[in-house]
């Protein structure tokens, strides 16, 4: 791969935006073919891992979730989130990655071959860019009023706070599941709020029957069907199949998943297919977007549809595209089952 030769303020072959698990497998294998690599994150290395709740265990076994041949040794049959924390940073400083933390990527100016990502603090200059900016940052909202309120929050990290306290979690998949046994173990009193009809079928199989047994005895309260209609500074107010009702709450873990920050990828200029899951345009093969030498890898790929890419899979890409880059023949992506891992 040529030298990169255009001016610009701090000059890189590739840029890539998110330092998560793919972001990072794309920056290394960029690296090896001999680019000149930038990885910009608005927050920490590995800023979404960070977020997960304390003592997280992952749903995959630690070889799925190794980026660049580098092993990942535990001493669980699961990582845990701080497993994988300490395994990331490894490999990042491993392969002596240029990271630029903590500044936020605001848009992309300049065309084929010469780019500008402008970020909160400057201009990085490149030939290429990564979109591996993920889904975990833009929560799908409740939309319904009080959900402002500094008593409720999108994000659960660990169940310690709540000893002795009213607590509503809102969803019915893996996060809300492990949450309400987290949080009904530590000493809450845990009232789920479920839309449908049942816990979903897509929650792990060692949570789903821990979690209805829990419901089924009554340590968890679980009320179906039911609607949120706003909160209360002490209190949800619900609509449930037999009528209204105010379920008491100090606590409010709305965890009902997340979503592609559509506003930054319009503000780089990648298209979204008019399909259901709002997919950033992408080849299928090579994923550039249709911006040329702008790429798309990892759960962004997917849209809405977050559980299409996670990990195990969307680690693949970084190969696929380096080798793009290099004008190389692709590796086949392999074939993973889709929706391994359901998230929210
Ligand atoms: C609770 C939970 C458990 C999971 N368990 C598993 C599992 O067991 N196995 C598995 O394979 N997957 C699992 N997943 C999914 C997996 O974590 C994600 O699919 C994975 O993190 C995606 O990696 P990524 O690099 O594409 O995106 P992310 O890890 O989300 O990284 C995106 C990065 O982009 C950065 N960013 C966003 N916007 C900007 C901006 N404007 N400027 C600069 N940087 C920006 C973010 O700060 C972030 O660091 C789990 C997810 C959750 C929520």
């Amino acid at each position: 791969m040529a030298e990169s030769t255009f001016p610009a303020i701090s000059s890189f072959d590739a840029v890539v935006i998110g330092a998560g698990p793919v972001g990072l497998a794309c920056a290394l294998e960029a690296q090896r073919r001999g680019l000149r690599v930038c990885v910009v994150d608005k927050g920490a290395l590995v800023n979404s891992l960070v977020g997960y709740p304390t003592n997280m265990e992952f749903f995959s076994t630690p070889e799925l979730l190794e980026i660049g041949g580098y092993p990942f040794p535990t001493a669980h049959y699961k990582p845990l989130r701080e497993d994988a924390l300490d395994y990331y940073r490894r490999v990042a400083v491993g392969e002596n990655l240029t990271l630029r933390l903590y500044e936020r990527v605001l848009a992309l100016e300049g065309g084929p071959g010469a780019y500008e990502v402008v970020t909160e603090k400057g201009r990085l200059g490149c030939r290429y860019v990564i979109v591996a900016t993920g889904f975990f940052d833009v929560p799908n909202r409740l939309n319904v009023p009080g959900e402002e309120l500094p008593h409720v929050s999108y994000y659960y990290k660990e169940p310690y706070a709540h000893v002795g306290q009213d607590v509503v979690v809102v969803g019915a998949k893996n996060s809300a599941a492990k949450a309400a046994l987290q949080l009904v173990r530590a000493g809450a009193r845990v009232t789920l709020l479920v839309r449908g009809a049942a816990i979903s079928e897509s929650v792990k199989y060692w949570i789903r029957p821990d979690l209805i047994n829990r419901i089924a005895e009554g340590r968890i309260r679980a009320l179906f069907n039911t609607t949120i209609q706003r909160i209360d500074a002490e209190a949800v107010q619900v609509l449930t199949p037999d009528g209204p009702l105010t379920v008491p709450a100090h606590f409010v873990y709305a965890l009902t998943g997340y979503h592609p920050d559509y506003r930054l990828l319009t503000a780089l200029g990648i298209d979204t297919r008019p399909d259901a899951a709002h997919t950033p345009w992408h080849n299928e093969e090579t994923f550039e977007t249709n911006r040329p030498g702008v790429y798309v890898a990892g759960t962004v790929c997917g849209g809405l549809n977050t559980s299409r890419w996670f990990i195990e899979n969307g680690r693949y890409h970084a190969a696929v595209i380096a080798a793009h880059l290099a004008g190389a023949v692709a590796p086949a992506l392999p074939a993973i089952q889709q929706a391994v891992v359901l998230s929210a």
